[in-house]
């Protein structure tokens, strides 16, 4: 016997629970298929936060910045690869997600600074806490209340449509396995990207074979396959990113806002060697240059305190810490003299507020306040810019230039809006915005 709704939601991460909650919001009624135990996807390991230009935390702050500032780095992060009609949605309108998320009680009162933002503009919550865990247990909560029937260990297999093309519903399997047809009225595709694929990353970007990745285990690109099963278009596969610091073996990625509030990178020898305030993609090409490819994050309590994200990896006991930069150098096998005489030229750097050597712009604090730390890093594959083509409705294009009808997508299944690579804050930025531009539709289109 099939089931009738409005809309199926394939994924509950950032992108499927923000369009699920505008589309109930208007109307719809909804079904979310998740496949894994629980929601929240990979937004859950979300740590950085969400980029938006002209919010009420950055006039606080007294930040001047503009949609416009916000377009510029976008694009220039990515490339000039990026859909700019995306680009444009995602600065002029994110500002909106934060007041939306905010309304449901969201944190993301902090404000701070991120590789390639030409300002401070990542918001997240108090004390630069992370910020997935929060915007996902506030869509969460939100969901719950309005009874969206969200249904976990439930994955979408086949995407249905009719002779016309026109998407018609979903074929999922429940829990113990068996297969069942929802009939729906439009589909959003937020199943996420598929860094967690090793196969599918290396048959698009064969160098990065043998890399660690960050991202949860569900994330495996089955909706690229479902997309493509009713004739998607695919944009940008080849682009995908890798995030500078993760702890080796471990896979643990160790947020941006850690350089972002001060720290340096410090190689096996003892010394600086990048800006570390480039893009992400600079940033793990110069640290895979460096002696058997790892290089520590260096930072001290002084950063550590204005940092709640960092608690996490000191409860994982990820850190190496010691009263002085020459123990520390000791601990981790690192020449003293060298490594003392770089964390004096940098604290040197940002006394005069500027720094010859790297050409750092940001310098927020010097590293001599209390305990020294270090972190062993290396690059891993983080974030897949490429996906499913969508237009600025959130509506998935085939590969002959037109619209599929009845079928939206959202989020890190989409390619487009990251262009050749994706921003810090970007992403979070990108599937609240797009999910609930998806939602919205998929509801007009439902009615
Ligand atoms: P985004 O950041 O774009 O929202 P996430 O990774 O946070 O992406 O969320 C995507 C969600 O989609 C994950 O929870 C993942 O388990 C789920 N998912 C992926 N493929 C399927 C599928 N075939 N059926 C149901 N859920 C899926």
């Amino acid at each position: 016997q099939d089931e009738n709704t409005d809309i199926v939601v394939i994924g509950a991460g950032g992108a499927g629970l923000s369009a699920a909650v505008e589309a109930t919001d208007a109307g719809a009624k909804v079904i979310v298929l998740e496949k894994m135990p629980m929601v929240g996807g990979n937004t859950t390991r979300a740590t950085a936060g969400l980029n938006a230009a002209g919010t009420e935390a950055q006039k606080k702050k007294g930040i001047e910045d503009s949609q416009e500032l916000f377009y510029q780095d976008a694009m220039k992060g990515g490339y000039n690869k990026n859909n700019p009609e995306l680009v444009k949605v995602l600065t002029t309108q994110a500002k909106d997600s934060v007041v939306w998320l905010e309304s449901m009680g969201a944190d993301l009162s902090d404000v701070g600074r991120a590789a390639g933002a030409s300002v401070s503009r990542i918001h997240r919550p108090t004390g630069g806490a992370a910020v997935g865990s929060n915007v996902v247990s506030t869509l969460k909560d939100k969901v719950k209340e309005k009874n969206v029937d969200v249904r976990l260990k439930n994955k979408a297999v086949e995407i249905l449509k009719d002779q016309e093309g026109k998407v018609t519903g979903v074929k999922a399997e429940n829990k113990d396995g068996k297969a069942y047809t929802i009939n729906a009225k439009a589909v959003i595709l937020a199943t996420g990207g598929f860094s967690a694929n090793q196969d599918m990353v290396i048959s698009y970007k064969p160098e990065l074979k043998g890399f660690a990745t960050t991202n949860h285990p569900g994330a495996l690109g089955e909706g690229i396959k479902l997309g493509e099963g009713v004739g998607a278009n695919l944009v940008d596969m080849a682009e995908i990113q890798t995030h500078p610091t993760v702890v080796p073996e471990k896979g643990v990625m160790v947020t941006e806002a850690v350089r972002g509030n001060g720290a340096i990178l410090i190689n096996t020898d003892g010394k600086r060697f990048i800006n570390e305030l480039l893009t992400r993609d600079v940033v793990s090409k110069g640290i895979l240059d460096q002696k058997d490819g790892v290089a520590y994050l260096f930072f001290d309590e002084g950063l550590r305190k204005g940092l709640k994200a960092v608690e996490e990896y000191f409860n994982m006991q990820l850190v190496t810490e010691a009263d002085s930069v020459e123990e520390l150098a000791g601990k981790i096998g690192v020449d003293k003299d060298a490594m003392t005489q770089s964390v004096k030229t940098y604290n040197d750097a940002v006394a005069a507020k500027q720094d010859k050597e790297f050409q750092r712009d940001d310098l927020p604090l010097q590293l001599n306040q209390g305990k020294v730390y270090a972190i062993q890093v290396t690059p891993a594959v983080h974030h897949t810019m490429g996906g499913l083509q969508i237009n600025t409705n959130a509506e998935v294009m085939n590969k002959e230039g037109q619209v599929i009808k009845g079928l939206y997508a959202a989020g890190e299944v989409t390619g487009g809006v990251h262009g050749g690579n994706r921003l810090g804050g970007n992403a979070m930025a990108d599937i609240v915005t797009f999910g609930r531009i998806a939602g919205q539709n998929a509801a007009k289109a439902a009615k």
